[in-house]
């Protein structure tokens, strides 16, 4: 209904403009004929008083209605034809294209504009729907076995010993959860504008620090080695503008992955000065990433094929990269299967 109006409203727009810019047209011309022809026989083309006149003016004027009409028409009859394609494309079919019948005119470009937007909005969704289902399933699980530990403890009495096992398998289950909810937290964190993140001055080696005693209080035989490639008075060098939550996330997940994928639970952090970056490179000896992973790490819930003996869900590195580039940095990722893996960081120090 309200699509036709305005289809209506377009077309009466449209023919009324070709009708004026028509009559101008011709009437200039008439009058201009008119005086080089016979300039003094005193003949007035604009008397309406002439009864025959009056007669040929209405007949031009109609047929200069239905020539603007017509025009119109054509005009917008690729018009017509987006409209009546867009008008069925709705979330549930986003694959829909619009058809392209000629990319050098303006209507082409515009068809071609709008299927890129839908490009980028095919690809968002899709990523969301994945998001949403990984999540779930990453939840129900653990949920899942949570419940059915502590059902099954109370189908019958028993010992102490055997209610402390539960308790503390109950106990890891729940650990689970709030790591897996902690990380999507952070993921959704990370989800804002760069400008909405509220960023100050921080130094990376402090941070580094911190987030070293964090992993190997929670991993006491984890062990992390922290080396400065060279010494230097001037603090500027670590020093970067950023969000000091999110890049010790950061710096913890790259440490915990150090030493989770290596068998001696070692890695170690070299940070190293460049004119105006500070790169922070994340080294371990450990089972490495196959080539065919490495292009799909950085994809949440994505997990190597070597991820399947070691406890995670896949959402570390996911939120790595985009904390890396909500600090306008790079990651780069260098490793070879069974020799070890090194990512480096590079953000502009101040
Ligand atoms: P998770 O560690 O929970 O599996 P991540 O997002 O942190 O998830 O990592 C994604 C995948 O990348 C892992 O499953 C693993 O296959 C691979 N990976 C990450 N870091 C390393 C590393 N240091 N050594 C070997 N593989 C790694």
């Amino acid at each position: 209904m309200t699509n036709s109006y305005h289809k209506m409203k377009i077309k009466t727009s449209l023919t009324l403009r070709y009708l004026v810019l028509t009559a101008i047209l011709v009437i200039g011309v008439f009058v201009i004929l008119e005086e080089l022809l016979y300039p003094e026989d005193g003949y007035d083309m604009l008397s309406i008083l002439n009864v025959r006149l009056l007669a040929v003016w209405l007949i031009s004027f109609v047929a200069l209605l239905s020539i603007s009409y017509y025009m119109a028409r054509i005009v917008l009859k690729p018009v017509t034809r987006i409209i009546r394609q867009v008008d069925k494309i709705t979330a549930s079919n986003l694959s829909e294209r619009l058809e392209i019948e000629n990319k050098n005119d303006e209507i082409g470009e515009l068809a071609m504009t709008f299927n890129d937007t839908l490009d980028r909005l095919e690809k968002s969704f899709k990523a969301q729907e994945m998001f949403l289902s990984n999540v779930s399933h990453e939840l129900r699980t653990p949920m899942s076995a949570l419940i059915a530990e502590l059902e099954l403890s109370l189908h019958k009495d028993r010992s102490n010993e055997d209610y402390k096992m539960v308790v503390e398998r109950a106990l890891n289950d729940a650990r689970n959860i709030e790591r897996l909810s902690n990380g999507i937290m952070d993921l959704a964190k990370t989800e804002i504008q760069e400008d909405r993140i509220s960023k100050s001055i921080i130094r990376l080696d402090e941070i580094l620090l911190d987030a070293i005693t964090i992993i190997t209080k929670a991993n006491k035989d984890y062990n992390i080695d922290l080396q400065f490639d060279e010494d230097s008075d001037d603090d500027t060098f670590v020093t970067i503008k950023g969000n000091e939550y999110l890049i010790r996330t950061a710096f913890v997940n790259l440490l915990e992955n150090g030493c989770k994928f290596s068998p001696d639970h070692k890695s170690s952090v070299i940070i190293t000065f460049r004119q105006s970056k500070v790169a922070i490179s994340f080294e371990d000896s450990g089972i490495g990433i196959s080539p065919t992973d490495i292009e799909k790490i950085f994809e949440p819930f994505y997990r190597g094929k070597n991820g399947d003996t070691y406890k995670g869900n896949g959402i570390g590195l996911a939120l790595v990269d985009r904390i890396v580039r909500l600090h306008s940095g790079t990651i780069h990722v260098d490793s070879k299967e069974g020799k070890g893996t090194t990512f480096t960081l590079e953000f502009n120090h101040i």
